[in-house]
C-alpha cells in the first residue's frame, strides 16, 4: 500500500483517487478551493421568482462508457449515483442567413438524412464519405492513444498502426484541410471546424485526427445529467469518501518535494510540517506543476499549444424561448473569430475578443434548475486566454467584461434570439475568473489544445504523475477520466 497524495479535486483528481483507493492505496486529496469539481463548477442565483442553477463549465457529457467503467472499477454502478439523460438534438446548429438549421443526433444514418433534408443530397453524401474516414480514425486511435500512456514522440511512433490507419489519421494534415477535402457545403465545414474548438484548438492548426471527436459524439451520444452536470462532482466525491479517501478542501499545495529525483510528499500553504507521500498525482495544470510546484522550475517539453479560453454569461430569462438544449449560432466569418481568439503572435497581431463570435447557448429543460416560467441560460463564447502576452487579453481591464456581455447579447439578438428585455439577471465570467477559481493558467478551458502528443502522465520525478485536461490524453470530461484510468493503471494496485 502506498501513501498517495492527489493535488486538486477536479474530475481527473477525484477519479484517480477513487480508482487508487479501490485498489487498496491510502489516498489523500488536497483541493485549494472550498468545493470539489474544479472546472466542473456550479452556481446558484436566488431571486424572488425562485432559484436558477447553473453549470459554469461542462454542459455536455460524451462517451458515457468511460464513466460507467469508472464507477464499475470502484465497485459501484453509475446509475445509482447519476441520472444520465440523452440529449436529442445533441446540438441545434444555426447558420448565418435565413437558411435551415441542422440538428445533430447520435444516429449516423439519421444525421445524414437530416443533412440531406437541410442542405441537399450532395452534402449528405459528402458527410457519409467523411464519416467513413472518421470511423477509420476512431478505430485506429481510441484504444491505442486514448487508453494508454503516451510519454514521447517515440511512443507514438511505436504504436502498431497499420499503414492504412496512418493514412486515415493523416499525420501533418489539419482538420480544416480534411473539411476542405470532403465537404463542399460551407456550413458543414463550419460544423466540422467547430469540433476543434471543443479541444481548445484552432481548426486551421488542429490535426485531422480530431475528426474522432465528432465521431465519438455522434456515435455514442451527448448526455445531460439531471440536476446538472455538477452532480458528477458530487457522485465522485461520495465514491471517494465511501472508499476511505480523505479529502481536504481549502488546502493549497505550494510545493511538491522531489529532492534526488523522486517525490517525498507535498507542502501546504500555512502548514509548516510537510505531508509525506510515496506517490503524488497532480491534477493541477501541467504548466503549473513544471513551473511552480517542483523545487526547480522545468521546461515542459511537449509540443503543445495552450487551449483557448471562454467568456461565459449566466442569464436568468423570463418566459420560455423554445430553444433546444444546446444551440450553436455561427457567424458569417468564422476565420475572423479564430484570428481574434488566437491572435497571430508570430506576426505581432494581438488576440482580442471576437466582435462577431459563434455563440453557444445551453438551456436545460430540467425543472430542477430553474423556476417555473423561466429559463437558466448558460452562454459560452470562445475567447482569448487571460494575460498580457500577444496571444492573450487582460480580462481584468475595467469595463471590458460588461461591455463584452452587451456585445454578445447584441450578437444573439442579431441572430434572431433577443432576450435583452427579458433578463431577470445576468452575470459574466471571464477567463480571468476561471483562472482565479480553478488555477487554470489564463483560464484555458482544456489546458493544452488538441493534438496527439501532450504532456505525459509520467512526471519528471519518480512517483510523480500528471492527470487531467492538460496532460495525456487531453481535456473534456471523458478524456480526463481516461487519464485517471491510465495513471491508476500505471501506479498499479496496492497488492502488486
Ligand atoms: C466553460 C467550460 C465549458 C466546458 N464544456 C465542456 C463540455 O461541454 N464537455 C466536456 O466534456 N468538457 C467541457 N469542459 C472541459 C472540462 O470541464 C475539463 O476538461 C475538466 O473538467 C477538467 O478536469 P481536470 O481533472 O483537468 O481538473 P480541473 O477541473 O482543472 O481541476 C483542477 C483542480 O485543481 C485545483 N488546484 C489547482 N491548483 C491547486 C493547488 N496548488 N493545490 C490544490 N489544488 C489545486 C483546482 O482548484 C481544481 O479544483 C468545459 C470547461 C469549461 C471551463
Amino acid at each position: 500500500m502506498a501513501r498517495i497524495v492527489v493535488v486538486g479535486a477536479g474530475v481527473g483528481g477525484l477519479a484517480t483517487a477513487a480508482r487508487l483507493a479501490a485498489t487498496g492505496h491510502q489516498v489523500t486529496v488536497f483541493e485549494r478551493a472550498e468545493a470539489v469539481g474544479g472546472k466542473l463548477g456550479r452556481y446558484v442565483h436566488h431571486t424572488p421568482a425562485g432559484s436558477f442553477h447553473f453549470d459554469t463549465g461542462p454542459s455536455l457529457l460524451t462517451l458515457p462508457e468511460v464513466f460507467h467503467d469508472l464507477f464499475e472499477a470502484t465497485g459501484a454502478k453509475l446509475d445509482e449515483y447519476l441520472d444520465l439523460t440523452p440529449v436529442d438534438p445533441i446540438v441545434r446548429h444555426v447558420f448565418p442567413g435565413d437558411g435551415p438549421t441542422l440538428d445533430s443526433c447520435a444516429d449516423p444514418t439519421e444525421f445524414a438524412a437530416r443533412i440531406g433534408a437541410a442542405f441537399g443530397d450532395r452534402a449528405a453524401a459528402d458527410w457519409q464519405r467523411l464519416w467513413r474516414r472518421a470511423t477509420r480514425v476512431w478505430d485506429a486511435s481510441h484504444s491505442a492513444v486514448l487508453r494508454r500512456a503516451v510519454d514521447s514522440p517515440l511512443d507514438l511512433a511505436a504504436l502498431a498502426w497499420r499503414l492504412g490507419d496512418l493514412a486515415a489519421i493523416g499525420p501533418g494534415r489539419t482538420l480544416r484541410g480534411l473539411g476542405r477535402q470532403y465537404l463542399s457545403d460551407p456550413r458543414l465545414r463550419m460544423l466540422l471546424d467547430r469540433y476543434a474548438t471543443y479541444t481548445g484548438a484552432d481548426p486551421r492548426r488542429a490535426p485531422a485526427a480530431l475528426v474522432a471527436v465528432p465521431y465519438a459524439e455522434l456515435t455514442f451520444g451527448g448526455w445531460y445529467l439531471r440536476g446538472g452536470l455538477g452532480t458528477l462532482a458530487d457522485a465522485l466525491l461520495t465514491r471517494c469518501l465511501d472508499l476511505g479517501v480523505v479529502v481536504h478542501t481549502d488546502a493549497t499545495v505550494t510545493r511538491i518535494d522531489a529532492a534526488g529525483g523522486r517525490v517525498h510528499g507535498v507542502r501546504l500553504a500555512g502548514v509548516a510540517a510537510p505531508v509525506p507521500a510515496d506517490v503524488v498525482v497532480a491534477n493541477v495544470d501541467a504548466l503549473t506543476v513544471y513551473r511552480d510546484l517542483l523545487p526547480s522550475p522545468r521546461r515542459l517539453a511537449a509540443l503543445t499549444d495552450r487551449s483557448l479560453a471562454g467568456f461565459v454569461l449566466l442569464l436568468g430569462v423570463a418566459g420560455e424561448t423554445g430553444l433546444a438544449h444546446h444551440n450553436v449560432f455561427f457567424p458569417r466569418d468564422y476565420d475572423a473569430e479564430f484570428d481574434a481568439v488566437f491572435g497571430r503572435p508570430g506576426r505581432g497581431v494581438r488576440a482580442r475578443p471576437a466582435t462577431d463570435p459563434t455563440v453557444f447557448v445551453t438551456v436545460a429543460a430540467d425543472p430542477a434548475v430553474r423556476p417555473a416560467g423561466h429559463e437558466a441560460w448558460f452562454v459560452l463564447v470562445n475567447a482569448p486566454r487571460h494575460g498580457t502576452a500577444t496571444g492573450a487579453v487582460d480580462w481584468r481591464r475595467p469595463g471590458l467584461a460588461e461591455a463584452y456581455a452587451d456585445r454578445v447579447l447584441d450578437v444573439l439578438a442579431a441572430r434572431g434570439v433577443d432576450v435583452r428585455d427579458r433578463l431577470v439577471f445576468r452575470e459574466a465570467r471571464t477567463p480571468a475568473d476561471l483562472d482565479a477559481a480553478t488555477g487554470a493558467p489564463g483560464g484555458a478551458i482544456y489546458g493544452t489544445a488538441g493534438g496527439l502528443l501532450r504532456p505525459a502522465n509520467r512526471g519528471p520525478a519518480a512517483g510523480l504523475w500528471l492527470v487531467g485536461g492538460s496532460a495525456h490524453p487531453g481535456g473534456g470530461l471523458p478524456m480526463v477520466t481516461l487519464s485517471a484510468q491510465i495513471v491508476a493503471d500505471e501506479i498499479g494496485p496496492a497488492w502488486e
